[in-house]
């Protein structure tokens, strides 16, 4: 039953009770209201007899005193108390021991006036008996009988007093008695059935009403839930959404015409099948426990995707909702489960994500969404001691080859090299396509950082294979940046960054190459930039200037020569030293232009002391190999010693061993042509490169110069001093002289002076100085006043 009926029922039968008792009380007070009337009437009754008995003389013991005195009192007390009782509105205020009260009074006085009149005969009696049989009814028939037949008892006893004298109409006075009596018990019997009847009626009365209403209700109650079962069932039946309910052992007890097509089965067999049968089990997570799951610990209240199956097995992606139900107890009596079939929607949407995730020509993934999975695998493989890598794979010079063979032709390259690249690496690695000729390729669970080497080394030898493509190219060659995951690349996007800045100079270095990310290149990239744009307007402002350093003839004791080493103090910017600039300078072309800058810088210089300090002393000038193979240079070099009439065996020009050793031909015929003007020529950092012995003899040197590396071992490595002393007597049987170079020491000097070198260079004897000191310098040896060697000493 509804609990709003329960309620209802309850609150009628309560306030039918109190009707009841309600009624009741009134009862009583109407039947009280009945018995004083009569009791007025009585005492009115009695009044009359009052004055009428006056003077006469009763039969038996008359006393009339007593008699009128009992009566003057009785009527007195009656009717005050029968108006006060009639006065009283509210009948719970008569109780039982009120009419009890009022009904022992009655009967003390009416027993009282009978012996004072002279017993039965007086008549009184039969009134008695009336008073006593009312009253007994009044108390609801609880001690209905005690009163009559008190008064009954009281009359025999009073008839047998007076009537001892005369026993024949003893006998008929008994009798008459007795019949008083009874009809006093007929009427008090008859008021007690009335009474009782009222009452049987009263209670069917209530119980009837009570159930009327309560069918009322119960009838509302119904059509209540027959409207919203009918609201229900259109739902149910209209819905696109399958509906299912389940008891808690996951049977089917409930279905709608949606969930039999869906799961393609008719109502009849769907009906208590196990809702498990069309869960499909996945490998992530396993629907069956969820559902168990549900059943009493957890419902699920929005929709989740999963994979369910038909009847007949054909799998299909539903959203559903899984809601418990409950009893009213609280507890979980099954579930009810919507679901809809979402498989076309899916794959639409997986259709859209495939084209928004991948490049179309080569079907590899996107740059977005490589990026996407690498972040996953990087942030996947935090805690695995195994590493990540990258490689960006760029195609070399494919823009001229595309602009060759035509974009047709040029697609086709690109697809064949994504199939390579696919084979190349293993089955786990994620080939992409960044865009353009550019790809990547994502190795996961690297044991060592230098396999993605290996990786990238066939990378290239693959993309290389012949083409065999009707008016393309016979092969392409490519060139590989790799970034490992590590500090500053730790992220997708900076690993993306980071091999896109390698491969750039896996191009600079000679392209077909690979190049790992080192964690600076990004910011020597920069910086080299930045030096490239200063450089730009050196010249023009004046941000150069030369510095000399001597170069001293320790046989002689004497400065040999000079070597200009150019300063740049950028107006933008603090000085940038010679070994930075230089090599940027030579890598962008503007080496020339600063180089002949020195040129003509140094001949002023040259001139300049020709006439200030009398003869002009020896100059050495540095060269950079990329300038020599200009060969505006040599024309330059040649005009300039005319120009200011520099004696050519003045100048010493110095190569760096690695800058000859780049391209030792060409370096061979320039320098040959040089060496014919008549300057002499030094093979600057002697050392640090490979030189093979066959072009160091080849070559047309004339000075050795050993690199400061070897010179700072003196004293410290005894392998560095061997080197030393095999170089000056490899020069010296050459026919070469030897400079050492970047000597800062006493006992590095005494060392070479031992081993028989030439010349010496170093802070030793002087830092690099302005033309000034060494004017200075030159002068006072010319007067004798300075000697370089002095410093010994000191
Ligand atoms: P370098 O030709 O080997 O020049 C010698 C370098 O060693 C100079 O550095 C010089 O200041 C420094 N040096 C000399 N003695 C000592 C010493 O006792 N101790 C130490 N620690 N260093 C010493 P600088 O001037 O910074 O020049 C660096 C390099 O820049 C030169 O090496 C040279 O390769 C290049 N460079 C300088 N000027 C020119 C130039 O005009 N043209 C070209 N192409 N290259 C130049
Ligand atoms: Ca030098
Ligand atoms: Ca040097």
């Amino acid at each position: 039953m509804v609990p709003v009926g329960e309620q209802t029922e309850e609150l009628i039968l309560q306030e039918q009770l109190a009707e009841r008792e309600q009624k009741s009380l009134a009862q009583r007070a109407a039947v009280l209201r009945v018995y004083n009337y009569y009791r007025i009437i009585l005492s009115f009754l009695l009044m009359i007899l009052f004055y009428e008995v006056r003077g006469q003389t009763f039969i038996g013991t008359w006393e009339p005193q007593w008699f009128q005195t009992i009566v003057l009192i009785y009527v007195i007390l009656n009717v005050t108390a029968g108006f006060f009782i009639l006065l009283v509105q509210n009948p719970a205020k008569i109780t039982t021991p009120i009419i009890i009260g009022i009904t022992l009074t009655d009967l003390v006085f009416l027993t009282g006036l009978m012996i004072t009149s002279g017993g039965v005969e007086s008549g009184l009696d039969s009134l008695l008996i009336f008073a006593a049989a009312f009253g007994g009814v009044m108390i609801h028939g609880q001690i209905s009988y005690v009163f009559p037949s008190t008064a009954l008892i009281l009359c025999f006893a009073s008839a047998t007093y007076t009537r001892l004298t005369d026993l024949s109409d003893n006998l008929q006075h008994f009798f008459e008695v007795a019949l008083i009596g009874v009809a006093a018990f007929a009427v008090n019997a008859l008021l007690q059935y009335v009474s009782n009847q009222l009452k049987k009626q009263e209670l069917e009365v209530v119980s009837l009403s009570t159930l009327e209403r309560m069918r009322a209700v119960a009838e509302n109650s119904r059509l209540e839930l027959e409207e919203q079962y009918n609201r229900f069932n259109v739902l149910l039946f209209s819905t696109s959404e399958g509906v299912l309910g389940l008891d808690t052992a996951g049977t089917v007890i409930f279905a709608n015409p949606m969930a039999c097509e869906l799961l393609d089965i008719d109502h009849e067999y769907l009906i208590s099948r196990d809702i498990q049968d069309f869960m499909q089990k996945s490998d992530e997570a396993t629907e069956v426990p969820r559902v168990l799951e549900m059943m009493g610990i957890e419902a699920r209240s929005s929709y989740e995707p999963e994979r369910w199956r038909t009847h007949q097995g054909i799998p299909f992606i539903v959203e559903y909702k899984c809601e418990e139900t409950v009893s009213s107890d609280g507890d979980c009596t099954g579930a009810v489960i919507l679901f809809k079939n979402v498989t076309a929607l899916r794959e639409q949407e997986e259709q859209l994500q495939y084209l928004a995730t991948h490049d179309p020509l080569t079907d590899l993934p996107n740059r977005a969404h490589f990026n996407d999975i690498l972040q996953n695998a990087l942030t996947r493989a935090e805690r695995s001691d195994r590493t990540t890598a990258i490689l960006v794979i760029d195609l070399d010079h494919f823009a001229v080859i595309n602009d060759q063979v035509g974009q047709k032709s040029g697609d086709e390259i690109l697809k064949e090299v994504a199939k390579r690249l696919s084979r190349s690496v293993r089955p786990g690695d994620l080939v992409a396509r960044l865009g353009g000729d550019q790809f990547t390729v994502m190795l996961i669970d690297l044991d060592l950082a230098e396999n993605a080497a290996l990786v990238a080394d066939k990378v290239i030898r693959d993309i290389s294979e012949p083409l065999n493509m009707p008016g393309g190219p016979n092969s392409i060659s490519t060139s590989v940046g790799i970034a490992v995951k590590g500090e500053g690349t730790s992220q997708a996007d900076e690993m993306l960054a980071a091999a896109l800045s390698a491969v750039e100079n896996a191009k600079s270095q000679g392209r077909n190459q690979y190049c790992f990310f080192e964690p600076d290149m990004q910011q020597k990239a920069e910086e080299k930039k930045r030096i490239q744009m200063l450089l730009r307007s050196a010249i023009e402002n004046d941000e150069f200037h030369l510095m000399y350093q001597p170069i001293v003839d320790i046989k002689r004791g004497r400065i040999a020569s000079s070597e200009a080493l150019i300063r740049w103090r950028p107006a933008e910017s603090d000085p940038i030293r010679p070994d930075i600039f230089i090599p940027i300078a030579e890598e962008s072309g503007q080496i020339n232009n600063i180089g002949s800058w020195v040129l003509e810088t140094v001949s002023q210089q040259a001139k300049h002391w020709a006439e200030n300090v009398g003869e002009c002393p020896s100059i050495a000038i540095n060269i950079s190999s990329k300038q020599l193979k200009n060969d505006e240079f040599r024309l330059q070099f040649g005009e300039m010693l005319e120009t200011y009439n520099i004696p050519v065996d003045k100048v010493e020009l110095e190569l760096t061993e690695t800058g000859v050793m780049e391209d030792p031909e060409k370096c061979l015929e320039e320098l040959t042509k040089l060496k014919e003007l008549g300057v002499s020529i030094s093979i600057d950092d002697f050392g640090t490169g490979y030189s093979s012995l066959d072009y160091l003899r080849r070559l047309p040197l004339d000075i050795l110069k050993i690199d400061q590396s070897f010179t700072r071992g003196i004293g410290e490595s005894d392998q560095d001093e061997e080197i030393v002393r095999v170089m000056i007597r490899m020069a010296h049987a050459m026919g070469l002289k030897v400079i050492c170079e970047g000597v800062e020491t006493v006992p590095q000097l005494r060392f070479l002076q031992e081993h028989d070198c030439d010349y010496i260079q170093g802070y030793l004897f002087s830092k690099p100085r302005l033309p000034e000191d060494i004017t200075q310098m030159i002068r006072g040896e010319v007067d004798g006043s300075y000697n370089i060697m002095n410093v010994e000493e000191g």
